[in-house]
């Protein structure tokens, strides 16, 4: 089956094209790797979207599924792997070796958290390392957890499992933070939250589950006994297999301005996975907007 419009990624990016180019009428396919809604769904509570002032990145998503399912939206729940975008006919391959095929295609597969790379992390993915407090904090109730990061959603995550672990201990590589000033005096507050800084992780250790973070200080090595490490160090863009079809920055963003446009007709970017001075939801949505809208007016 031919479709007017594949878009890959769904986040609110992809959900929002999702939503114009069903209204604009155009028979769409979304593919999703992973649970959809995206990034923020590890969110507890978001309070800067416009007229929904505190929801949960849950009930967000939930939203607008819904509002999507409205719109006899076909989504399928699998991992694009290969892409062919240059001729008129684009084609996507999933890791599962289905292949489809569009008249234009929608990229918006946002960003993955960045990992620190060191000794155990990889053994202990989903047995005590973890991304996200909101999705799996409650795991750890009542016992000792280690937030790494310095920036604001570190502070979040930190101050989300104050409220429902014993201790928080809050791992930084340097000596201030980087978050909002109003956060910082919150953590501060906090009389469970126990401030590491600087120090950096150095080993993930433990048998069956972590157990403890081998951590490097300026005093020297420094054992921390943790049932659970959340890390928010950062982001990184998932767009490596477009790297052969479309240009990056350096820190690996598709090159793309406020139309979305890609140097590939029919090609177009939306989202945080795109070069941009601000990566909310608010200018993912209005990405999914626009990129629909040139898909649209390509087609017609
Ligand atoms: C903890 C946290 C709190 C936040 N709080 C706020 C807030 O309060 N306010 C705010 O405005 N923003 C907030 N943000 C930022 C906001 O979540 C992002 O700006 C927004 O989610 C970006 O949407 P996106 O659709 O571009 O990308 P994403 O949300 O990253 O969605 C991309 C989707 O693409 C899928 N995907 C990736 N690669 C593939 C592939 N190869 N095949 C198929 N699918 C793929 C992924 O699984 C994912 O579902 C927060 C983010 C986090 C992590």
């Amino acid at each position: 089956m031919l479709y007017d419009l594949i878009i890959v990624g769904g986040g609110i990016a992809g959900l929002t094209a999702a939503i114009y180019a069903r209204r604009g009428g155009l028979n769409t396919l979304l593919l999703e790797g992973g649970a959809p809604g995206g990034q923020i769904i590890a969110s507890p509570e978001l309070e800067n979207y416009p007229a929904l002032p505190k929801v949960s990145g849950v009930a967000f998503v939930q939203r607008l599924l819904e509002q999507t399912a409205a719109l006899e939206l076909e989504i399928k729940y699998e991992t694009v792997s290969k892409l062919h975008l240059t001729e008129e006919i684009k084609e996507v391959e999933t890791a599962s070796g289905a292949k489809y095929q569009a008249r234009t295609i929608i990229w918006a597969a946002g960003l993955v958290a960045r990992r620190l790379d060191c000794p155990g992390e990889e053994q202990f993915l989903g047995r005590g390392v973890s991304f996200c407090a909101a999705c799996d904090g409650m795991l750890y109730k009542g016992k000792d957890v280690a937030v790494i990061g310095g920036g604001n959603t570190a502070l979040e995550e930190a101050l989300f499992l104050s409220k429902i672990c014993l201790h928080v201990h809050l791992v930084h590589r340097r000596d201030s933070f980087r978050a909002e000033a109003a956060l910082v005096q919150k953590i501060k507050q906090r009389p469970n939250i126990v401030l590491h800084m600087p120090a950096q992780v150095s080993r993930f250790e433990g048998n069956k589950r972590l157990e403890q973070l081998v951590l490097q200080t300026p005093d020297g090595r420094e054992v921390l006994p943790t049932a659970a490490v959340f890390q928010a160090i950062g982001k990184l863009p998932s767009n490596q297999i477009l790297s052969d079809n479309l240009a990056l920055d350096a820190s690996g963003y598709v090159i793309a301005g406020e139309d979305c446009c890609t140097a590939l007709p029919g090609v177009y970017v939306a989202g945080d996975c795109r070069t941009k001075p601000l990566r909310q939801l608010i200018t993912a949505a209005a990405d999914g907007a626009v990129a629909a809208s040139r898909a649209i007016a390509y087609l017609h």
